[in-house]
């Protein structure tokens, strides 16, 4: 497959892409297929890739049980709407997810993206609490570094500074902020680190519906790994005072941190869970909230008799059918060993770039690998030094990571950490 200068150039003046200019953007690479772990480009260029397209394609690309999944699915029924209908996509779905997930969790909602999963999960909270007779109880809290997703709702819970939505400030509800954990995964507890979210409890709990975090793993708002011990803490604080859990899993869910979900490190279970990303194994948009029985039964005692909300293309039957090949696929491999070697090969191959003089911090959990570099990279000028490597990183900020595809082998991840160090190493050395 080729691809001409004029599409390229097309794309650039015409399409936006994920936190884009529209000003003179850099040209992104066209990909013309892609297999295993590898992408290739129009240009026949193959690069590892170290993202799994953001956490996503846990199995590898072209998959031959998910393609067949798909195939499959697509001469039956597409899609169809789910209001007053529903399909054994669906259903074997929702049934393998109440069976992965903490007992308590019953009642799952199929929403479109994981933004959406968020947004149905605030919802969720806010509907709880107006049923429940305590309309007050509307605002939520977080903690800092955390990342939610890019819908208004969601973003109100991002972080204000590294959360990537500081412009909208002034329009977004006004929530409330805990600093974010400083003790980190694997460090000595220090039970002060849960003071001020205590504080900020103890005050404010007739306002607040929910505490929404990212367990253990904080993604897009920092790659920071905290210790357990909070997450604990914070579900004890939240039935003392009063407040739902909302455990944001869409990164961290089915095995990435080491657990099948973060929230197994501290043995916890949430209120409301939210899924999404790896559920297709990156094939296609799908997520999922997931809730207890009780506030699954709250919501539909009150007023509004019914949950309010339900997207168009809520339960996708091809995107069910394939999150069921690939959550089947998950289950039936030895995933746990596997992300342990995965973590064991990342700590091994990166150890190298906590030597450079550019780099702050190294750091791994499960197949989750993070280079912070003292000063943010610029992108555009990095990326093409990877690429040369063969190797796909899409750094931000300071933060260089890599949470590669599952299937990834010992040797191919030695190539990806290997190319990431050197890169790491000829960039500062360049933009010294
Ligand atoms: C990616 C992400 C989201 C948003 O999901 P989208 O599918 O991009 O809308 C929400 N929360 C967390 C923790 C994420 O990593």
């Amino acid at each position: 497959m080729t691809i001409t200068s004029t599409q390229i150039s097309f794309d650039q003046q015409h399409i936006w892409h994920p936190y884009s200019s529209m000003i003179s953007p850099p040209a992104a690479y066209p990909v013309a297929s892609a297999a295993g772990v590898r992408l290739t480009l129009t240009d026949g260029r193959e690069l590892i890739d170290g993202m799994a397209s953001w956490w996503s394609v846990i199995h590898g690309y072209n998959n031959p049980a998910l393609n067949e999944a798909a195939h499959s699915q697509i001469d039956k029924v597409s899609h169809v709407m789910f209001g007053g209908l529903t399909h054994e996509p669906a259903i074997e779905l929702c049934n393998q997810l109440v069976e992965m997930t903490a007992e308590p969790l019953q009642k799952v909602f199929l929403a479109d993206s994981g933004s959406v999963a968020v947004e149905v999960a605030l919802k969720m909270a806010i509907q709880y609490w107006h049923a429940k007779d305590k309309p007050a109880k509307h605002k939520l809290l977080t903690i800092r570094n955390g990342y939610h997703g890019d819908t208004f709702g969601a973003m109100s819970v991002c972080d204000p500074v590294t959360g990537m939505h500081e412009i909208f400030s002034g329009v977004l509800p006004q929530q409330f902020f805990a600093p974010a954990p400083q003790t980190k995964y694997g460090q000595a507890w220090d039970p002060s680190d849960c003071a001020e979210l205590e504080q900020l409890i103890s005050d404010h709990h007739n306002d607040i519906a929910a505490l929404i975090l990212e367990p253990i793993v904080q993604g897009a708002g920092g790659m920071r790994f905290y210790h357990p011990e909070y997450l604990k803490r914070a579900r004890t604080l939240c039935d003392q005072f009063g407040l739902l859990l909302i455990a944001d899993e869409i990164a961290t869910g089915f095995g990435r941190s080491g657990k099948l979900f973060a929230c197994d490190h501290a043995g916890i279970t949430p209120d409301i869970l939210c899924l999404g990303k790896a559920i297709t194994g990156g094939y296609m948009t799908l997520a999922a909230t997931l809730t207890t029985t009780e506030v699954g039964e709250t919501i539909s005692a009150g007023g509004a008799g019914c949950f309010m909300h339900g997207p168009t293309f809520m339960g996708n039957p091809l995107a069910c059918a394939v999150a069921n090949a690939s959550l089947k696929l998950l289950r039936e491999s030895d995933w746990e060993s596997n992300i342990a070697r995965i973590e064991q090969q990342l700590k091994q191959g990166l150890a190298a770039c906590a030597e450079l003089d550019s780099v702050a911090e190294v750091r791994c959990l499960g197949a989750i690998g993070v280079v912070e570099m003292k000063e943010p990279v610029v992108t555009a000028d990095i990326q093409p030094l990877f690429v040369e490597q063969g190797i796909w990183i899409r750094p931000f900020g300071k933060l260089v990571y890599v949470m590669p595809p599952y299937v990834m082998t010992d040797e191919d991840l030695a190539t990806l950490t290997r190319g990431m160090c050197d890169v790491i190493q000829q960039y500062t050395a360049k933009s010294r």
